[in-house]
């Protein structure tokens, strides 16, 4: 229950103004709500930088093709995006690390046919549907 601020009758919920004297109500928590949702700054980056860390590990224990490539360079652009922007890039920094290794790895190992077995999963798979 809210009460006026400056003759302290009881005010009903939505209510503008004070019904006994005419002070108008104050309604703080709306405003505060409405401008924490529009705050963007430093919080935001720094969880790009946990995502791209996040991204980064994904991508280097995914045994999925071109997949992993894909979010193992989602992981390196996110980390560089936030290590140009941000003063605190320590996750970004492993991110990135992680990231560049994670594609480096994909990549011979689509090179080098490591994905072999994997495939003929996938291609046996696709047989008993066609
Ligand atoms: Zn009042």
């Amino acid at each position: 229950m809210k009460y006026c601020a400056k003759c302290g009758n009881e005010l009903e919920q939505g209510d503008k103004y004070c019904i006994n004297c005419g002070e108008p109500v104050e309604t703080p928590p709306t405003d505060n709500f409405g401008t924490q949702t529009h705050y963007q700054g430093p919080p935001q980056t720094s969880g790009m930088g946990i995502t791209s860390f996040v991204l980064a590990l994904i991508s280097l224990f995914l045994p999925i093709p071109y997949l992993d490539v894909a979010i193992g360079v989602v992981a390196v652009v996110l980390a560089i995006i936030v290590i140009s922007k941000q003063p605190k890039k320590g996750l970004a920094i492993a991110g990135l690390i992680i990231g560049l290794l994670a594609v480096i790895g994909g990549l011979s190992l689509l090179v080098e046919g490591g994905y072999d077995d994997l495939w003929d999963n996938f291609t046996f798979i696709g047989r008993l549907f066609l």
